[in-house]
């Protein structure tokens, strides 16, 4: 928490700062990596080339959990 809280203006570190920050960075994930599947090709891939679901995709449902 300190290094993200280095970033926050003094008397903007709320935890709704903090839930904006990473509904922002889930929205961002999100985006990017798409659940994609390929005729001829077991199970689905992510759009990063990854299968699915890539890291950053379980990353970004594990953010949502908290927010
Ligand atoms: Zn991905």
């Amino acid at each position: 928490m300190l290094a993200t809280n280095s970033r926050i203006p003094a008397g903007r570190s709320g935890a709704e700062e903090d839930f904006a920050r990473y509904r922002d960075v889930v929205a961002d994930i999100f985006a990017r990596h798409l659940r994609t599947v390929l005729p001829g090709v077991d199970g689905a891939l992510c759009s990063c080339g990854n299968a699915w679901p890539c890291r950053e995709e379980l990353l970004a449902a594990e953010l949502l959990d908290w927010i």
